[in-house]
C-alpha cells in the first residue's frame, strides 16, 4: 500500500481522454482511437516539429472521415455486422496513435510550440469523436444490422456491437438536433477547459527559498548534500546561494517526511496546495456546470449519476453506499491512529490541537521509528533509481516471461527519456518509453500514457511511463548521486509498470475497443495495485535492492520491520483516500449552480479528512484527477477491493510462482476489455470477488 498522496494517483492518457471529453461518447470512441497498421516499428518521430505533428494529426482525421463516409454510404443490401464493425474499427485504429501521442506530448514535450500543437490536435480529435458519436446517419447504419446476425455472431463481435450501440445512446444520438448541437458544443468546451486546468498545474512549480541550510535538519544526507551543492553552484554562477525547494515530488515528499522544521514543512505544503490558483478555481467551476448540463440533457440528474452508467458500479447510489461502507470500517482505525499521532505532536508542541496535514508524513514516520524501530532512511540507500528500474524489469520479466531491450536508436522527445522494446520468446511484442524525472512544464504526477493499442494482426502496442522520480547524476567532481528513492516511490514504480504491462499485453483482439486498457474505468487500477504487493516482499526486493555504497542486499529483517511499520498509519492513509473519493463524487453529485468551492471543500474536510483544512489551501485547483477521473476517484478503493482479492491466489501459491503469474496474465491482462471485469476476475479466481480480503488487510495489525 502506498501512502496516500495529495493527488493520489495516475492518470493515463485514456483517462486524460475521457477527461477531455467528459463524455462517455468518447470513452466509447476512445475506441475511436488507434491507428494500427504499418506503424509498428518505424521510428516515432512526429514530435520532431509542431508542423509534423499537426500534419500527422490531420492526415489521420482525413482518413478517419473517409472511413466514416464509406461506412455511411454502404448500401443497406450490402450491410453486414462484420462490415459495420470493421468500418468502426478502422476509424478507431486510425485515430488511436494520434490520440495517444497528442495526450502524451501535451504533457511532456519540452517545447511549448509543440505542446500547443499537441493540444490543438487533441481538441480536433476530441471534436471528431464527439461528432461521430452523435452522428445520426452512422447510428442508423448500426441500427440496420439484423438482430439475428448479432445473436449468431462470435462473443467478441457481439460484445463490440453492444458496446458501440450503448455508447451511441449514452452520447445522445437519439436526441433532437438542438440537444445534440448543444452536447457537441459542451464537449468541445470541456476538452479545452480540462486541458487548460491540467496545463496550469504542469506549468506551476512553486519554489521555497531557505536562507539557512541548517533548517534542512532531519533530511537524509544525500538530499542535503545535493541541495547544498546546487545552491553553491548557483552562487558561483552569480546567483544567490539560497537553498531551493520545489513543489515537485523529489523535493516535496522527502521534505514533508523528514524535515524537523515544522514551520517550513507548513510553508512548502501551503505552496503545494496553492498550485493552479487562481485560474483553476474558475476553470473547475465552469467544468462542473457544463458536466451537469451535459448529464441533464441525457436524462441523468447529476454528472456522477451519468458517469457511473458504464462502470462496474452502474449508478451513483452504489458509489455512495460503497463509500459509506468503507468509511465505517476505516474511521475507527483512523481515529485511533490520529489520537496517537496527536499525542506525539504534542510532545514537541504542547499547544497543538490537531494533527495538521504537514504533520502527516513527518509524525507517521516518527512513530514508526519510535514504536516500530523502523527508520525509512535505512531503506533509502537500497533504492537507487537505476537499481530499482533493473529490478522492475527483472521481476516483471520473470513473472510474465518477458524481456526488455533498450532501443537507443529510437528518437525521443527530451534528453534522458529512454526507449525500450518488449520481447516475449525473443519476439518484439511491444514498445515503451520511460520519462522518469522532473522537468519544467512536465506532467507533475506519475502516470502511464497509452500511445498505441496493440491489435491481433495489427500494430504493436506502445506506451509511456511519465514519472517524477529523483534523478541520478554521474560523478563529476567527487561523488555521484544514485538518485535514491523513497520506498513509496518504489511502489509507485511497480504500480505504474503494472498499468504499462496491462496495456502492452492486452493485444489479443483485432478490435481496438476490446484491446489495451479499455476495461471499465473502476477496474483499471486493480492490475497496477496488485503489483505493488511485490514491492513489499523480501523475496522480490532481494533481487535488486542493494545498498548504494556497500552493495549489500537488503536484509529480511529490515523488510519485515518496514512492513510492520506500514501498518501504523494505514487507517489514516485510507481515510485520506476516502476523503478524495468523496470529494470527487459529491462535487459531481449536486447542482453546481449555487456551488461555492471553498465552502464545499470545508464541508468535505470536516466530514472525511483526517486533517483540518489548510487556510488558503485550494485542493480544487490542483487535484488533477478532477479532470481525468471526474466523479470516479472512488475507483482507487473499488479497484483495491478487487486487487486484494486477486492477490489471495498469489498469497496461497507464492508471489514468485510463475504458473499463478502466467494465469493472471492470461485470464486478466491479456484479455483487455474482451469481457466485463467481473468476469475476468472470476476467470482467475474461479469465483466472484468479495470485500473480505480488503477488510482483512485494513484491519490487520489492529
Ligand atoms: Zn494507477
Amino acid at each position: 500500500m502506498r501512502p496516500a498522496r495529495p493527488n493520489a494517483h495516475p492518470l493515463k492518457t485514456l483517462s486524460a481522454l475521457s477527461a477531455l471529453s467528459a463524455l462517455s461518447a468518447l470513452s466509447a470512441l476512445s475506441a475511436l482511437a488507434a491507428p494500427a497498421p504499418a506503424l509498428t516499428l518505424e521510428p516515432f518521430a512526429v514530435w520532431a516539429t509542431p508542423e509534423q505533428l499537426t500534419a500527422d494529426c490531420d492526415a489521420a482525421l482525413a482518413d478517419a472521415a473517409a472511413a466514416r463516409d464509406q461506412l455511411k454510404g454502404l448500401r443497406r443490401a450490402d450491410l453486414t455486422l462484420t462490415l459495420a464493425l470493421k468500418g468502426h474499427n478502422k476509424i478507431s485504429a486510425r485515430l488511436d496513435r494520434p490520440y495517444g501521442l497528442s495526450g502524451l506530448l501535451f504533457n511532456v514535450h519540452p517545447d511549448e510550440a509543440l505542446r500547443a500543437a499537441a493540444q490543438g490536435c487533441e481538441q480536433r480529435l476530441s471534436k471528431f469523436t464527439s461528432d461521430l458519436a452523435l452522428d445520426r446517419g452512422l447510428f442508423e447504419v448500426f441500427s440496420a444490422v439484423r438482430a439475428e446476425e448479432v445473436q449468431g455472431a462470435d462473443p467478441d463481435a457481439r460484445r463490440l456491437y453492444e458496446l458501440v450501440m450503448r455508447d451511441f445512446k449514452r452520447a445522445g444520438v437519439h436526441l433532437s438536433d438542438e440537444a445534440r448541437a448543444r452536447l457537441a458544443q459542451i464537449n468541445e468546451e470541456l476538452t479545452r477547459l480540462s486541458q487548460d486546468y491540467l496545463k496550469n498545474i504542469n506549468d506551476d512549480t512553486k519554489t521555497l527559498y531557505v536562507d539557512d541550510p541548517a533548517r534542512l535538519k532531519g533530511l537524509p544526507e544525500d538530499f542535503v548534500a545535493a541541495k547544498v551543492a546546487e545552491a553553491a553552484a548557483r552562487a558561483k554562477a552569480g546567483g544567490d546561494g539560497r537553498v531551493r525547494l520545489s513543489t515537485d515530488y523529489p523535493d516535496f515528499f522527502p521534505f514533508e517526511q523528514y524535515a524537523e522544521d515544522r514551520a517550513l514543512r507548513a510553508d512548502l505544503y501551503r505552496l503545494f496546495l496553492s498550485r493552479g490558483m487562481p485560474q483553476n478555481a474558475e476553470l473547475l467551476t465552469r467544468v462542473l456546470k457544463l458536466r451537469h448540463e451535459y448529464a441533464n440533457l441525457l436524462g441523468a440528474p447529476t454528472w456522477a449519476e451519468y458517469n457511473a452508467g458504464d462502470k462496474m458500479v452502474r449508478d451513483a447510489k452504489t458509489i455512495a453506499g460503497f463509500l459509506e461502507q468503507i468509511t465505517a470500517i476505516t474511521r475507527p482505525i483512523a481515529d485511533r491512529e490520529l489520537a496517537q499521532l496527536l499525542r506525539r505532536v504534542q510532545r514537541d508542541d504542547p499547544a497543538a490541537r490537531a494533527v495538521e496535514v504537514w504533520d502527516r508524513f513527518y509524525y507517521t514516520h516518527k512513530l514508526r521509528e519510535e514504536e516500530r524501530s523502523f527508520d525509512a532512511k535505512q531503506v533509502r540507500p537500497y533504492f537507487g533509481y537505476a537499481a530499482v528500474k533493473d529490478g522492475v524489469f527483472a521481476l516483471y520479466g520473470e513473472l510474465f516471461g518477458l524481456s526488455f531491450e533498450r532501443d537507443a536508436g529510437q528518437p525521443v522527445w527530451a534528453e534522458g527519456v529512454e526507449a525500450y522494446r518488449l520481447l516475449r520468446d525473443g519476439r518484439v511484442v511491444g514498445r515503451f518509453f520511460l520519462d522518469m524525472h522532473p522537468r519544467p512544464s512536465k506532467y507533475k504526477h506519475a502516470a502511464m500514457f497509452p500511445v498505441q493499442t496493440g491489435l491481433k494482426g495489427g500494430g504493436l502496442p506502445v506506451a509511456s511511463l511519465v514519472c517524477n522520480f529523483p534523478q541520478p547524476r554521474a560523478a563529476s567532481a567527487g561523488q555521484g548521486d544514485p538518485g535514491l528513492m523513497e520506498h513509496s516511490e518504489v511502489t509507485t514504480f511497480f504500480h505504474e509498470f503494472g498499468h504499462l504491462i496491462h496495456h502492452l499485453l492486452a493485444q489479443e483482439s483485432p478490435w481496438v475497443r476490446l484491446s489495451g486498457i479499455n476495461v471499465e474505468w473502476d477496474f483499471v487500477e486493480a492490475p497496477s495495485q496488485i503489483l505493488e504487493e511485490w514491492a513489499w516482499d523480501h523475496g522480490a526486493l532481494s533481487r535488486f535492492a542493494r545498498h548504494a555504497e556497500t552493495g549489500e542486499v537488503i536484509a529480511k529483517d529490515l523488510v519485515a520491520r518496514m512492513r510492520a511499520a506500514e501498518e501504523l498509519g494505514k487507517g489514516v492513509a485510507v481515510m485520506r483516500q476516502i476523503f478524495y473519493a468523496s470529494y470527487s463524487f459529491f462535487l459531481h453529485h449536486q447542482d453546481p449552480s449555487a456551488l461555492k468551492l471553498e465552502e464545499f471543500s470545508q464541508e468535505m474536510y470536516k466530514k472525511y479528512s483526517p486533517y483540518p483544512a489548510v487556510a488558503g489551501g485550494a485542493e480544487y485547483a490542483n487535484f488533477g484527477h478532477l479532470m481525468g477521473y471526474s466523479s470516479m476517484y472512488y475507483t482507487y478503493q473499488w479497484s483495491l477491493v478487487i486487487a486484494k482479492d486477486l492477490f489471495t491466489r498469489f498469497e496461497r501459491e507464492g508471489l514468485l510462482n510463475v504458473d499463478a503469474a502466467r494465469a493472471y496474465a492470461k485470464e486478466i491482462l491479456a484479455r483487455g476489455g474482451a469481457a466485463p471485469a467481473a468476469e475476468l476476475v472470476r476467470g482467475f479466481l474461479g469465483r466472484d470477488y468479495t470485500m473480505e480480503a480488503y477488510q482483512r488487510w485494513l484491519e490487520r495489525g489492529q
